[in-house]
């Protein structure tokens, strides 16, 4: 098996308290040697402050930051401005996102699809940041169609994306696909899947609803079936992602991002478990 790129998704903390625990968090997971990390970014820029300290303490701690960066309700001069900041800070690597509006929030921004943003970054900033995408294996859930939502994938790699991390899932059968398909539409950057460790049954089951991500049934209903029982839902899930890696490895799968959730112990169990690390 080749070597697996790797990287981290971190959220910004949204306390002192939380800040110092994604600092020890960090450092546990730098044993994995990630190519980058990055931080999520709050629609209409919520999250600001929080997202740029966090990278911030990436960057000092001397490794690679990636900053998520979404445009609804954007202006050009507001991207413009951030883009400036984010240069002159050290960043390097942009994951380019529309975002989702906070509900209340009334728009009138300029950018309508995270393609109208990858295109601007790249004719404002040139080759100044890598660029990542989003994909859907298991299609955006606001998409017209399978096949629309797959052109709008293609549209955004070709408006300048050098990379694209998915949505997470469960069923490798679909990323294969997804992956295949773009190929036929003339993608050729990498499709990095996104991996979501299982530690919590509630938590993903409400999040998978929000995102369109699928738990399939054998899952969900075991999971179902652990009721308060944490310590069987971690087994049962550390067997189950360490499955859906060990597939995506073996066909070639260009890496592995894990959405961390701010925590060390389930992302470490399953690169243990590849033989990543000892
Ligand atoms: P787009 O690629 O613009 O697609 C959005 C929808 O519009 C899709 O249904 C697509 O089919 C459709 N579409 C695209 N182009 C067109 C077109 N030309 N005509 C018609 N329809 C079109 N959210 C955050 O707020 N902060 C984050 O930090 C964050 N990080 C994420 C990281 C990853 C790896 C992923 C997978 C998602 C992340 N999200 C984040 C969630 C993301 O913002 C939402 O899924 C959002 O709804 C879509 O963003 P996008 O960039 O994929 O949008």
């Amino acid at each position: 098996m080749t070597h697996t790129s790797l990287s981290i998704e971190f959220f910004p903390p949204k306390s002192a308290e939380g800040a110092e625990k994604l600092r020890a968090v960090r450092q546990a997971l730098y044993v994995l040697r990630p190519q980058f990390c990055s931080v999520t970014y709050g629609a209409g820029g919520s999250t600001q402050a929080g997202t740029l300290s966090t990278l911030n303490e990436i960057l000092a701690e001397e490794v690679p930051a990636a900053s998520h960066f979404s445009c609804i309700g954007a202006t050009r001069d507001s991207v413009r401005q951030q883009l400036a900041e984010f240069k002159a800070m050290g960043i390097r690597r942009l994951v380019a996102l529309r975002g989702d509006l906070p509900s209340g929030y009334g728009g009138g921004g300029e950018f309508h699809y995270a393609s109208d943003l990858v295109a601007f970054i790249r004719a404002e900033t040139g080759q100044s940041f890598a660029i990542e995408v989003a994909a859907y294996p298991e299609i955006h859930p606001q998409a017209r169609s399978a096949e629309a939502d797959l052109q709008a994938f293609a549209t955004k790699v070709k408006a300048g994306a050098d990379s694209a991390i998915t949505q997470y899932f469960y069923n490798s059968d679909a990323y294969f696909r997804f992956v295949e398909d773009a190929q036929r539409l003339g993608v050729e950057v990498p499709i990095v899947p996104g991996i979501m460790p299982i530690t919590s049954s509630a938590q993903l089951l409400r999040f998978s609803d929000a995102c369109g991500a699928e738990i399939p049934r054998w899952i969900r209903l075991r999971l179902q079936g652990y009721g308060d029982d944490v310590a069987s839902i971690k087994a049962f899930g550390l067997e189950v992602v360490t499955d859906l890696c060990d597939q995506l490895r073996s066909a070639g799968a260009p890496g592995l991002h894990f959405y961390s959730m701010n925590q060390s112990a389930s992302t470490l169990a399953i690169c243990r478990n590849l033989g990543l690390i000892s």
